[in-house]
């Protein structure tokens, strides 16, 4: 079996198919380096905390396999379930928020509705009076963080100890098809033959289905973040706000780290522009206007993956041997600034 793609999705799929499937005769392989996707771009936020039964059971099960992940790889991926907080800005976003916090405990998962003084309480630093005034919000504590490197190399250390090759530096250019299968795939590195091949390339899941024939609704923006210079510990949890689009945490090295939207046009740059940093990092200070004095350390970005109704698509393709894990991307702060904000529960997925 070939996986196309070394991020967190292809490497994990590899050592899921190998320890329990059986398969071991897989190769990943990688454009890049190991995680140098959006693996090991993002913000490292993990939670389960989704409106819809199917979306919280299915990523639920996820935030379980990262609550055993550490002991299962016998590699510390600094799990840290410090809570994320959703916060609430309006009377009606409050009320959407309670609905959503009640679908989620409903659905069998934590989450817990807090007032604004209790926000404050958690969050000493932050302006409840901001331009958008804080009604309150919700909290799943088990959602947290997951050091994301540590993930992508937890994953390929377990499943190379499986014999799965890890290849580097071999990007896909094409495929071999005959009556609609794979027969082959074509790498800068010479054509590798198998019996079944897997795509995980995240922002670049049409670009992979197109050279094997097909479409998919799959959209490629940016989506950038950044950190700030490390300080002492200030914020004990992951703070999100979808109205003011913007959501920030403090690493372990003391860095806050900072992301919010999308950029607002399609692109495959691993890079982002800058009106979309200023929006976030003014929303930020709306937040927590002691973070003004703080200098902006590294500012980078991935290309993500959205599908029209913002959750993943893994399964079939219309090749017969060939299969797709992509979409990932999803929703959770992106689309217009300006035209979200009038959907308070557009983010519930
Ligand atoms: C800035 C940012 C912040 C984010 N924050 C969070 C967050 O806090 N929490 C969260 O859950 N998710 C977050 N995400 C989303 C999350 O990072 C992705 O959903 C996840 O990493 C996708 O993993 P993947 O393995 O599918 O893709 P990737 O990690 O991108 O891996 C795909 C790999 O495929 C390779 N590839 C592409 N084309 C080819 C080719 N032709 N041949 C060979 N290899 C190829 C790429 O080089 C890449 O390494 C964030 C994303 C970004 C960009």
């Amino acid at each position: 079996m070939v996986i196309i793609g070394a991020g967190g999705h292809g490497l994990a799929t590899a050592y899921y198919l190998a320890s329990n499937h059986g398969i071991k005769n897989i190769a990943v392989l990688e454009k890049g380096y190991l995680g140098g996707g959006n693996t090991g771009r993002n913000t490292q936020v993990i939670r389960s905390n989704y409106f819809w039964p199917q979306s919280s059971a299915f990523f639920d099960r996820s935030l379980q396999l990262y609550e055993g992940l550490s002991r299962e790889l016998n590699f510390n991926v600094m799990l840290s379930q410090r809570g994320i907080l959703t916060l609430a800005h309006s009377h009606h976003e409050l009320e959407g928020i309670r609905r959503w916090a009640n679908a989620i405990m409903i659905n069998g998962i934590d989450s817990r509705v807090m007032t604004p003084a209790e926000v404050k309480e958690l969050m000493p630093l932050i302006n409840l009076d901001c331009r958008f005034p804080i009604h309150g919000g919700f909290i799943q504590q088990r959602g947290g963080t997951a050091r994301h490197d540590a993930v992508a190399w937890s994953y390929a250390r377990a499943a190379s100890e499986y014999g799965v090759d890890i290849i580097q530096q071999c990007e896909v250019t094409g495929f071999k098809t005959q009556a609609g299968r794979v027969t082959g795939i074509k790498t800068t590195r010479g054509t590798i033959g198998a019996d079944k091949t897997s795509i995980a390339v995240a922002g670049h899941t049409s670009v992979l289905a197109k050279m094997a024939g097909f479409r998919v609704p799959v959209t490629s923006m940016s989506l950038q973040a950044m950190v700030s210079e490390p300080v002492k510990p200030c914020l004990n949890t992951v703070v999100l706000s979808p109205v003011i689009h913007a959501y920030v945490s403090q690493s372990d090295r003391g860095e806050l780290v900072i992301g919010g939207g999308a950029d607002v046009y399609n692109s495959y740059a691993q890079r982002g522009g800058i009106p979309m940093l200023e929006e976030v990092i003014s929303s930020v200070l709306e937040l927590f206007p002691a973070f003004s004095r703080l200098r902006l350390m590294r500012q980078w970005a991935g290309t993500v993956d959205v599908t029209p109704d913002t959750t993943p698509i893994m399964g079939k393709t219309p090749m017969d041997n060939l299969y797709i894990s992509g979409g990932w991307g999803h929703r959770w702060l992106q689309g217009h600034p300006r035209g979200w904000r009038n959907h308070g529960l557009h983010n519930c997925q």
